[in-house]
Formats: C-alpha cells, structure tokens, sequence
C-alpha cells in the first residue's frame, strides 16, 4: 500500500539522488601529494594547487612547503630533480572521482606517461582518503608505498605533524625511523593557498 504522507519527488531532487553515487554528504579528509620534475616545476605545483581548489567538492585546507628530492626508482643523474608538496583538502567526491580529478590535472599539465616513474610535468597522488583501506590497483589507499617516501611523508607532517597512515601509524614515527630522508627543504620557495 503506498504512504499518503509520501509527497511526489521533484525533478530537482531526483536529479541530486542521482548525483549522490559521486558526491558524499558530509565532507572527508583527504592527503594529495603532488610531484613535478619538467618545466616550471614550481609555477605547475601552483597550478596544480589552484586547480584542486577549483574543483566543485574540493576545499584545499593547507598546502605544505617544498621539498626538492632526487628521483625515486630511477639510476640516479638521469632525471631532473622533483619539487614535492603536499595538500590537505576536504572533499565532498568520492576517492575514485578525486583520483580522476588528479588525473584530469595531470592531463591539463600535458603529462606524458611513457615509463614508469618516468620524468612528469605533474604527478598527483592519493596518499590517504579518511581511514578508507583499498588495495584496488587502481586507487589503492593508502597510497601504497607513501609510508617509505621522505618526499611525502615530510612535507606532510609539516603541515599535520600527528597525522596518521591508516595501517601504518604515525607519519612522525615513520619519518623518525627513516633516518637521513635526502629531501631538501627549500625555504626560498613557496606555495599559496588559494584564497
Ligand atoms: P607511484 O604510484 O609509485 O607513485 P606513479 O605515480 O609514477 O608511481 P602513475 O603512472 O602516476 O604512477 O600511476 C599509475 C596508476 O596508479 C594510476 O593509473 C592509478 O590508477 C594508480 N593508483 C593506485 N593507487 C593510487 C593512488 N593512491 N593515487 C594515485 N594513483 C593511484
Ligand atoms: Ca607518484
Ligand atoms: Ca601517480
């Protein structure tokens, strides 16, 4: 029998339940690390930033120092150094409409993805979305090799120094335990938060 207290459903609304499979009600937290070792390293980690807060569901909440880090995974002398930073945002989007979102950065920063852990203009990285554990290959969360990564975890814990890795504790701790990081600070530059 149906409800006579149940109203009929406007357009409107319908169309925001539709919406719902990729916006959550209630904001998250999540962690992006962003990465750039071609062209104006600096101005495109900017525009990275400018673009995350740009985004509808996005709320860029601080955005960390820059580190300057040798290549990770490659024959060390053979690739431009990286500038590294992190961000903090609250997010209305789901992890997997944030990764897409990163990947549509990457692309409006003409990445080119030939090798892996080849050279980029920009590369954008979910370290930790919430406490949400995936080990889905194509968003796995946390990030899967963020807790051995200086270049993450240290701007990170500049800007959320109790901060944890779900799974692996505290980013204090595990930067501690690193030993020398051989990440630089470089004082001399900075990233805005957008206004
Ligand atoms: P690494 O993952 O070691 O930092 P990378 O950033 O160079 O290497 P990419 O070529 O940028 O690797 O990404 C390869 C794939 O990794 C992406 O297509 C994406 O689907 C997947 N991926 C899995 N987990 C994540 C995550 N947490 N953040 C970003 N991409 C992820
Ligand atoms: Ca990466
Ligand atoms: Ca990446």
């Amino acid at each position: 029998m149906s409800d006579p207290t149940v109203q009929p459903v406007p357009t409107a609304v319908v169309e925001q339940v539709d919406a719902a499979d990729v916006t959550l009600s209630n904001p998250k937290r999540a962690v992006i690390a962003l990465g750039s070792n071609l062209g104006n390293r600096l101005e495109t980690l900017q525009g990275a930033v400018d673009l995350l807060e740009d985004t509808p569901g996005v709320r860029v909440r601080a955005v960390s120092p820059v580190y300057e880090t040798e290549p990770w995974g490659v024959e060390p002398g053979t690739q431009p150094s990286y500038f590294n930073a992190v961000v903090l945002v609250r997010t209305t989007l789901p992890p997997a409409s944030l990764l897409e979102r990163g990947q549509a950065i990457e692309e409006a920063f003409d990445r080119v993805r030939e090798e892996r852990w080849g050279p980029r203009t920009i590369d954008v990285d979910i370290v930790a979305y919430a406490d949400v554990v995936s080990d889905d290959p194509l968003l796995t969360l946390p990030h899967p090799r963020a807790h051995e990564r200086a270049f993450v975890l240290a701007p990170w814990h500049d800007v959320e120094p109790e901060a944890r890795l779900p799974g692996r504790g505290g980013i204090a701790e595990l930067l501690d335990r690193m030993g020398p990081t051989g990440v630089d600070p470089r004082e001399d530059l900075e990233l805005r938060l957008p206004e």
